[in-house]
């Protein structure tokens, strides 16, 4: 790709997986690669994602893996089939962590944990001659060159190509800010803003409720909405009753949905079936049945095991009347309406969507900017959780790294011509 004597230098800025996948990448393919993070250290979003389990990818069939990033499933194809969950596998095993697949096909590291393969990647790439400069906060450009806040002060720094691998805008204090979301606009980068994702939503519990029922997990239910497209879905899983709203698996697997319906509607109705092992006909059937002398609360226990957080709801969100109604309080169990009024904060979210559009971006180069290429979770695509984001990020930071490779072999060789 080039000679010896002039060493195709890339700068990577933003050392979470997606920047060190394109590390790997380059230094393997032969380039001097510097890595530049703002932070103290790498990856402190990939390490606290192992904090609760880290699931690195899924391993569903590829054929049901892909869709999962929606609009953006096509784009990010051509990385996903460079760099897929078998692939992603292969990788942890081959930095000496085994993994195991979770009942839900979710893929863990054996002990669960993102430290000892962060470990031995950051091992594996210093031994690759990767360069790390940590309190390198990257501020734009200067007359061309890379301009970077450092402990020392202003630096600039040369570089022939550049990965930017900067993250969404979700847990700021980690390092992902969005704060180059401004500097690419200046460029002429075109970016959709940054908008939670797998994230939970504000509802206006009673003071009454919340202080009963917040933090209590409502377990298996399913919860039926219409998207902003008039599309109805319903799904079931797990949430959990906040002190101001909702959050957990089963909100986050619908975000992206509930989000688009409350930037449509101003607001989204989520539907619950607190009973979603049970026929309609069934609880109808048990709610009507004579209670004597029996309250309907130890009635709706003892006949259907509605206690705890779900009989909360049944008294928060219906009216004292629709409440008394055995009919009405049947259909409700099985549909009962609450309001999202609007998501969390993006600094709470798991990750971001919006992001570089795709239509910027000749593969993975910024069309505005030649010679500075994107990878990760700042680029526009949202997926659920499960381990589709890492695989996503890792798959583009290799795209990004085998790009810059093509691109300085195709730069050296014109540079050839014209001498
Ligand atoms: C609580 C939590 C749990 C998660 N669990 C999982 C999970 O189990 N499975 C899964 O697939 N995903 C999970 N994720 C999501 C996953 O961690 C992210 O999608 C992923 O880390 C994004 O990778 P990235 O490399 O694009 O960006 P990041 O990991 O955010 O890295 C970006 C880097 O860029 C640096 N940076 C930003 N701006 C600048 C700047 N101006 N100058 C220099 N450096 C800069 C930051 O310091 C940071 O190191 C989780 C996220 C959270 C918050």
């Amino acid at each position: 790709m080039q000679s010896s004597l002039t060493p195709f230098r890339v700068a990577v800025i933003g050392g979470g997986p997606a920047g060190l996948m394109a590390a790997q990448t380059l230094a393997q393919g032969g380039a001097c690669v510097d890595v530049y993070d703002a932070m103290a250290s790498v990856g402190r979003k990939f390490l606290l994602a192992g904090r609760g389990g880290m699931n690195i990818t899924h391993a569903e069939p590829y054929a049901d893996f892909v869709p999962r990033y929606a609009g953006a499933a096509a784009a990010l194809r051509p990385m996903l089939d460079a760099f897929g969950p078998a692939d992603v596998r292969e990788w942890v095993h081959g930095l000496g962590v085994e993994t195991f697949v979770g009942t839900s096909g979710r893929v863990f590291p054996t002990d669960m944990k993102a430290a000892p393969l962060l470990r031995a990647w950051l091992h594996r790439l210093r031994e690759s001659g990767v360069r790390f400069h940590m309190r390198h906060r990257w501020l734009g450009w200067r007359d061309g060159a890379l301009l970077l806040q450092t402990p020392d002060g202003e630096l600039t720094v040369h570089a022939d190509a550049v990965v930017l691998a900067l993250g969404g805008g979700s847990w700021a204090r980690l390092g992902s800010d969005g704060a180059w979301v401004p500097l690419l606009a200046a460029r002429g980068v075109d970016v959709a803003p940054l908008v939670p994702a797998n994230c939970g939503f504000d509802v206006a519990w009673s003071e009454h409720f919340s202080s009963r029922h917040a933090g209590e997990p409502l377990t298996t239910v399913a919860i039926t909405s219409t998207g902003a497209d008039g599309k109805s879905f319903r799904k079931q899983g797990q949430f959990v009753v906040t002190a101001g709203g909702v959050e957990g698996s089963l909100i986050y697997a619908l975000s992206a949905a509930l989000r688009e319906q409350i930037a449509a509607d101003g607001v989204a109705t989520i539907y619950l079936d607190l009973l979603p092992d049970l026929p309609a006909a069934r609880v109808a059937e048990e709610v009507t049945r004579p209670r004597g002398a029996r309250s309907l609360a130890s009635h709706l226990q003892s006949r259907l095991g509605i206690k705890g957080v779900k009989a909360g709801l049944l008294r928060e969100c219906l009216s004292k009347e629709q409440y008394a109604d055995p009919d009405y309080l049947g259909r409700a169990i099985k549909m009962l309406p609450v309001r999202l009024l609007r998501p969390r904060p993006l600094d709470e979210a798991i990750s971001s969507a919006g992001g570089v559009r795709w239509d910027g971006l000749d593969g993975t180069m910024l069309k505005a900017a030649p010679g500075v290429f994107v990878a990760g979770e700042m680029i526009d695509w949202e997926a659920p959780t499960g381990g589709y984001l890492l695989t996503a990020c890792l798959a583009s930071g290799l795209a990004a790294g085998r790009d810059v490779l093509a691109w300085g072999a195709r730069c050296t060789g014109e540079a050839r011509r014209a001498d």
